[in-house]
């Protein structure tokens, strides 16, 4: 009887990777959506030039083939909204959500799909990433090569936010209602993370994962990620619970000081109290491609970035199942902007 049970728990073990549903998350797929989100001619996908706009068209596009639903039943996938530029003395553009401000009135699009959930749709799970990027820039030019592709920062986080759509559109059996979102403008200061957050109560978000650089294999090696903010809620113990039994491992984020936590679109929804995390790959004390011209497909482990996408599929179904609901952040605890 041991030895049986033992037998069928390495079985267990071998076949949950298998799972039902999981082939949906293709590494052709993720080639595919990774290659164009970073292909030069998006321009590097600078929020306000017509390379973002662009990519925004790309993932509004890719959501139709899904088939996800638009938010508050509106006609685009698009999020659009109005800011106002203003040019500084030293000549630098400043934005502003305060439209009775003097300037140029501007405009910007996250881009947002959902799949309502079958018996707490009011019950919001989301999945997102920044489409946005540093555009073209001669600083620095090296190699003839002037646009920042921002393959791993982060197509790499909008690929697997569209693969995950995907698979769970493939499911079909979220009983959450699953947002899926493609931020604008983290590069410049989390614009669309700011104007998403402020379209719903946020006490209505139970978990939000936010996908950022996992194109490169972690300090640990493959099949790993880690979690900012990992103490703040128990969302990563509960991750990490669903992967029991897998060959893949989520850490806490091993780079306390760098405060990775604040530096991505998950604080926005954090300081409104969800839980909020970021998983990323990154290495961040040894990343050479960071923030450079260089950041493009061929330095990214397409096969372990897949993997990853995998892992993170697994380790959201108690939280998309509405059987896991992670702590809320404590708001107070927060460090201040
Ligand atoms: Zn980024």
């Amino acid at each position: 009887m041991k030895i049986f049970l033992l037998l069928s728990f390495l079985f267990y073990s071998a076949t949950t990777f298998s799972q039902k549903g999981l082939k949906a998350i293709s590494l052709k797929e993720t080639t595919r959506i990774e290659t164009a989100l970073a292909a030069d001619n998006m321009e590097g996908r600078r929020a306000f030039t017509t390379g973002n706009e662009k990519a925004a068209a790309f993932i509004a596009d890719e959501f139709q083939r899904i088939g996800l639903k638009k938010w508050n039943n509106q006609d685009s996938y698009l999020q659009t909204f109005q800011m106002v530029k203003k040019i500084n003395a030293n000549k630098r553009a400043s934005y502003s959500f305060d439209l009775s401000q003097e300037g140029e009135k501007v405009l910007l699009s996250n881009v947002v799909g959902i799949l309502p959930g079958k018996s707490k749709p009011n019950e919001y799970v989301i999945f997102s990433g920044h489409f946005d990027h540093l555009g073209i820039s001669s600083r620095n030019l090296k190699d003839n090569d002037s646009i920042y592709n921002g393959a791993n920062d982060d197509a790499a986080g909008v690929t697997a936010m569209i693969m995950l759509a995907k698979y769970f559109k493939k499911l079909n059996n979220n009983e959450r209602t699953i947002i899926f979102a493609a931020f604008n403008a983290e590069e410049m200061g989390g614009f669309g993370a700011t104007y998403f957050s402020k379209q719903f109560d946020p006490v209505q978000v139970i978990a939000m994962f936010n996908i950022e650089m996992i194109g490169t294999e972690s300090k640990w090696g493959k099949n790993s990620a880690f979690i900012t903010g990992f103490e703040k809620t128990n969302m990563g113990e509960l991750l990490q619970k669903n992967l029991t039994g897998t060959n893949f491992t989520f850490y806490p984020d091993p780079y306390p000081t760098q405060q990775l936590f604040y530096r991505s679109d998950n604080a926005t929804l954090a300081r409104l109290g969800v839980p909020a995390h970021t998983i990323s790959t990154s290495k961040m004390d040894n990343e050479p491609n960071y923030h450079k011209a260089s950041d493009e497909v061929s330095t990214l482990d397409l096969k372990n970035m897949n993997q990853i996408i995998k892992a993170i599929a697994l380790s959201s179904k108690g939280i998309v199942a509405g059987l896991e609901t992670p702590t809320r952040v404590e708001v107070s605890a927060l460090r201040n902007r």
